[in-house]
């Protein structure tokens, strides 16, 4: 089996409401997706996604997934598919770096490889729960009250999981924490998203204030070495999300003990070749997981919701629906959908959801 042709797509996927991040520095309001048609010489076609969380959150640039396409599209041509390694060699070879311009075609190659095995992807890749998996909320609310009343919201809908974004005011966010905190039912999945929001000094105040409470803390400071320079002057567990790129990074953390949590997120680290590699080196260092999206539509809930089904049930904290977030749906209600709070892995070869191309407008570009 041969890639005979990759079809580019570009589509806005605007966000249902204005997005804040990092205490206020970062505005998000539509994301530019970049979906991925292959077609094979055997009939069979795969589609992928890459949709960066806009090109501010982390070095990911929507036009660059299509230029890197460009320049990847040659080398990827006549490979079969369904041998997904060697064509992460080649786009490794044809562009070193540029991990988030590689995620859809690895995603598409997947896709293929399911299809012609006749099973979802999760059982090719040796795992298959069934389980059906918590969707993390995202609570970007500022006050106290607003924050309850989005929980709440949300735990209407099913919800198990939160993420709740803090940084940028210390005293605030203890107060959110704490008021949170005294809600939390024992079911509740609760995460503290910085998103890279605090300097070393405000991530230590608020990490000592509430150590008591014993609260994970996602991605509190810029980098591992921030995160790194922390360790051993606070006792709450952290998660390392945006800092979490590459193999050597995940590496790292599980070695010098940076983390307790991986927060994976397929097109920042390059689709589910790289990012299965991470989750071995989790599951061997005793770190558990959160696998999603970096944002897009249910086809990238579904490549991660995928990933996360390969990891045993006890180790993956919850995953993401971005698709709940944006106002176009490229694929007419079908594919894993929010049901109660949770998604539910589909059961159809390969990825299990494509696209409606009618949905995507004429592809930008066409390599054959
Ligand atoms: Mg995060």
């Amino acid at each position: 089996m041969k890639i005979a042709s990759i079809s580019v797509y570009q589509v806005n996927l605007p966000l249902e409401h204005p997005y804040w991040l990092s205490g206020g520095r970062l505005k998000f309001e539509v994301l530019d997706a970049t979906f991925v048609k292959l077609e094979t010489d055997a009939g069979i076609t795969g589609w992928g996604e890459g949709t960066p969380w806009g090109h501010t959150y982390v070095p990911a640039h929507g036009p660059g997934i299509r230029a890197g396409i460009e320049t990847m599209a040659p080398f990827v041509l006549g490979l079969d598919p369904r041998r997904v390694l060697e064509v992460e060699r080649a786009m490794d070879l044809a562009l070193p770096g540029h991990l988030y311009a590689k995620s859809p075609i690895d995603m598409a190659c997947w896709d293929i490889a399911g299809q012609a095995a006749g099973l979802p992807i999760a059982d090719l890749m040796g795992g298959g729960s069934r389980t059906p998996k918590p969707i993390a909320s995202s609570v970007g609310a500022k006050t106290l009250e607003e924050t309850r009343a989005v929980i709440e919201r949300y735990r209407a809908r099913g919800y198990i999981a939160h993420s709740v974004k803090i940084g940028g005011d210390v005293t605030r966010d203890i107060a959110r924490i704490r008021d949170v905190e005294s809600l939390r039912n024992p079911e509740d999945i609760v995460l503290y998203d910085v998103n890279r929001g605090w300097t070393r000094s405000q991530a230590l105040q608020v990490m000592q204030a509430t150590q008591d409470l014993h609260v994970t803390f996602e991605q509190p400071c810029e980098t591992l070495d921030d995160i790194a320079a922390l360790s051993g002057k606070h006792a709450a567990p952290v998660s390392v999300d945006e800092a979490l790129v590459t193999l050597q990074d995940a590496a790292r953390i599980a070695r010098d003990g940076l983390a307790e949590v991986f927060g994976i997120k397929l097109n920042r680290v390059g689709g589910l070749t790289k990012a299965a590699r991470m989750r071995d080196i989790a599951l061997a260092h005793g770190i558990d997981m959160f696998i999603m999206a970096t944002g897009g539509s249910v086809l990238a809930d579904t490549e991660a919701l995928h990933l996360a089904a390969t990891v045993p049930d006890a180790n993956i904290r919850a995953v993401w629906a971005c698709q709940d977030m944006i106002t176009v749906d490229v694929a007419a209600g079908r594919g894993p959908r929010n049901m109660n709070g949770h998604l539910h892995l589909p059961e159809a070869p390969g990825l299990g959801v494509h696209p409606d191309e009618a949905a995507l407008g004429a592809p930008v570009m066409v390599y054959k």
